[in-house]
C-alpha cells in the first residue's frame, strides 16, 4: 500500500462502496467504506484517515451536517464529494467545505472513474499548507487552547507574521501584501489563525495579539525603504471596533514607526461589520479621516445589505476566497465575482479577489476588470525574510514575460 494513506468512504450504496475500495486498493491505497455516519465518525476517530470521500445524500445525516461535524473535530483529511447531484448544488457544497476551513474541496462525479480517484488520492495530504509554510501538526488541532497559552505566546514571541502578495490583475505588478499571523508553538508546531483567533477574541486577548501583528508589520514596512510604494493589509478583529481609542492607537503606532497611514489597509470582515453597523460607522469613519484604507473582507459570506455597504466608508471590497477557488468550475461563483466587481466599481471601491489558485481564474478576473488578485497561484503566504527575494524574482519573470509578448 502507498505510504500511510488511508481513505475512508461514506456512501449508502453497497455497489459504489465496493467499487471505490477496489479502485483504491488497485492504486495501492488502503481503503474502507461505511454506510452510516455512526460507523463513519467511529473510524474517523480511530483511524484518522488521510482522505475522505463523502456521498452528499445520506438518509440520516446529510453531507453538510457531516462536514460541519468534521470541521468541529479539526479534521485534517483531504475531502472529496462524490455525487450525482446537480452542479449548482455540488458547487455550493464545495464552497461550504472551504468556509468550514476543511481541506481540498474536490469533486468526484458519480460514477467515479479510476483516473479521478487516482488524482484525488495522489493529492498531498497537507496540501494547502504544504511547501512554504510548516504543516500544522495533527495533534495541535485537537488540543484545547487556553488563555494562558496565548499569554505565553505573546510574551515569548511565538507569534510571527507571514506575508502574501496582492497583485494588479492587469499587469501582475505587486500592489502590496496581506499580513497573516502564524503561531509557532514550541511543542505543538505551527498553529493556524482559524484555530486560535476565536479563542483570543473570547478571552479578551485579541487586542494584545493585534498589537503584536501591527508592531511586526509596521516595523517590516518601515524597513522596506526600496519598495516604498508597497501597501500592507492587516486583519482587524470585529471585537476591536468596540475598543475606545482604537483609531488613535493605530495612528500612534504608524507615527512611531514613521509609516504613512495611507500605506496601511485595515481589513474588517463583513460578518464583524454586520454585527454592529452603527459602531462600525463611527470607528471606520474615524480611521478613514486619519487616512487609513479600509477593506471589507470575506464579502459574500454574510447578509450585509447594499445600504449598509454604501453607508460605510470602505475603500476596498474583497470577495471571499471560496468564490475564486471554485470559479474555474462554477458559473455561479463566476457570476458572484463579476457582480461584486461591478458593485465595487459602482461604489468607487477597489476590488480584490483572494483565493486565486489557477491561471484560468486569473484570466477571468482580468477579463471582468477586477483590480487586484491574491492567492496560491501568485504566491503562498511567506515569512517576511523571503519577501524581498520573491519581489525580485517576480519582477524578473514579469520582464521576461513582456519580452516574449
Ligand atoms: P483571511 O483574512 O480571509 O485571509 C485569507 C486566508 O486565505 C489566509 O488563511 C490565506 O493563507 C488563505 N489563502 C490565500 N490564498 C489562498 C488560496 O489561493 N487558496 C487557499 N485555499 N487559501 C488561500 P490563514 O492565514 O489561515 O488565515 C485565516 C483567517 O484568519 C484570515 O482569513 C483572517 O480572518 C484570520 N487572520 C489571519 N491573521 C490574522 C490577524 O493577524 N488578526 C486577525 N484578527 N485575524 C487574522
Ligand atoms: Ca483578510
Ligand atoms: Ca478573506
Amino acid at each position: 500500500m502507498t505510504g500511510s494513506r488511508f481513505v475512508l468512504i461514506l456512501d449508502d450504496e453497497p455497489a459504489i462502496c465496493r467499487g471505490l475500495v477496489l479502485f483504491a486498493n488497485h492504486l495501492g491505497v488502503d481503503a474502507m467504506a461505511v454506510s452510516t455516519h455512526e460507523e463513519f465518525f467511529q473510524e474517523v476517530s480511530q483511524r484518522n484517515p488521510t482522505h475522505i470521500i463523502l456521498d452528499l445524500r445520506m438518509p440520516k445525516m446529510d453531507g453538510i451536517e457531516v462536514l460541519g461535524e468534521l470541521a468541529n473535530r479539526g479534521c485534517q483529511a483531504a475531502i472529496a464529494i462524490s455525487s450525482g447531484s446537480d452542479d449548482r448544488l455540488v458547487a455550493g457544497v464545495q464552497r461550504s467545505i472551504i468556509a468550514h476551513g476543511l481541506k481540498c474541496a474536490q469533486l468526484l462525479p458519480k460514477p467515479v472513474s479510476l483516473a479521478s480517484l487516482s488524482a484525488f488520492l495522489n493529492l498531498e495530504v497537507e496540501d494547502d499548507r504544504s511547501t512554504k509554510e510548516t504543516a500544522p501538526t495533527r495533534k495541535s488541532a485537537n488540543l484545547p487552547i487556553t488563555e494562558e497559552d496565548i499569554r505565553i505566546a505573546i510574551s515569548e514571541n511565538q507569534f510571527q507574521i507571514a506575508l502574501q502578495p496582492i497583485v494588479h490583475c492587469s499587469t501582475l505588478a505587486v500592489k502590496g501584501f496581506e499580513t497573516l499571523i502564524r503561531w509557532q508553538h514550541p511543542i505543538r508546531g505551527s498553529i493556524m489563525p482559524d484555530q486560535f483567533i476565536p479563542h483570543a477574541e473570547g478571552c479578551g486577548l485579541i487586542d494584545a495579539v493585534t498589537d503584536v501583528v501591527l508592531d511586526q508589520a509596521l516595523s517590516w514596512l518601515a524597513q522596506l525603504s526600496q519598495f516604498t510604494e508597497l501597501s500592507l493589509s492587516v486583519n482587524i478583529s470585529g471585537k476591536s471596533q468596540g475598543v475606545p481609542g482604537f483609531p488613535d492607537m493605530v495612528e500612534q503606532k504608524c507615527r512611531s514607526f514613521g509609516v504613512s497611514p495611507e500605506l496601511l489597509t485595515l481589513e474588517f470582515t463583513e460578518t464583524a461589520v454586520a454585527e454592529n453597523p452603527s459602531l462600525a460607522l463611527d470607528v471606520l469613519t474615524r480611521l478613514r479621516l486619519k487616512g487609513f484604507e479600509l477593506s471589507l473582507d470575506d464579502f459574500g459570506m454574510s447578509s450585509s445589505t447594499l445600504a449598509m455597504l454604501a453607508n460605510l466608508p470602505f475603500t476596498e471590497m474583497k470577495s471571499d476566497k471560496s468564490f475564486s477557488m471554485t470559479a474555474a468550475t462554477s458559473k455561479e461563483s463566476r457570476a458572484f465575482i463579476k457582480s461584486t466587481v461591478d458593485l465595487g466599481h459602482e461604489l468607487a471601491l477597489r476590488t480584490v479577489a483572494e483565493g486565486v489558485e489557477d491561471q484560468a481564474t486569473l484570466d477571468y478576473l482580468k477579463a471582468i476588470g477586477c483590480d487586484f488578485a491574491q492567492g496560491y497561484f501568485i504566491a503562498r503566504p511567506m515569512p517576511k525574510e523571503q519577501v524581498s527575494g520573491w519581489i525580485t524574482q517576480h519582477s524578473l519573470s514579469l520582464v521576461s514575460l513582456t519580452q516574449v509578448c
